[in-house]
């Protein structure tokens, strides 16, 4: 995929997001909005006995799941890890997590 190859386009296609044209714009693929998400979040038990509050169901950029987990770490105060289609916060943070996402307008499954 090159940036000259193809045709011309005779108007310039701006990026919604950042107002560049899209040749140059570096905001990559649009992010999926929130409600269009249905995401599970589970508290699980690993094998050194730690407890993991699991999200998981995403279905969009891995970009945008770890900007996500960078405001959970920070508030839950907590590490965490994220692959593409769910992160991870490390410790019992479901209720701080159910919270957060609804605001966020993610849809939450199950209980
Ligand atoms: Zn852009």
């Amino acid at each position: 995929m090159g940036l000259f190859d193809g045709t011309l386009l005779e108007r310039p296609v701006l990026c919604d997001r950042c107002g560049s044209d899209l040749k140059v714009c570096k905001c990559g693929p649009p992010d999926v909005p929130a409600e269009s998400q249905r995401l599970r979040v589970a508290l699980e038990k690993r094998k050194n006995g730690k407890l993991a509050t699991v999200v998981s169901g995403f279905n969009c950029q891995p970009s945008q799941i770890a900007s996500l987990l960078v405001e959970l770490k920070n508030r839950c105060g907590a590490g965490g890890t994220c692959d593409a289609t769910s992160l991870e916060i490390q410790g019992d943070h479901v209720q701080k997590l159910r919270l957060r996402l609804s605001e966020l307008k993610y849809k939450l499954v199950g209980k």
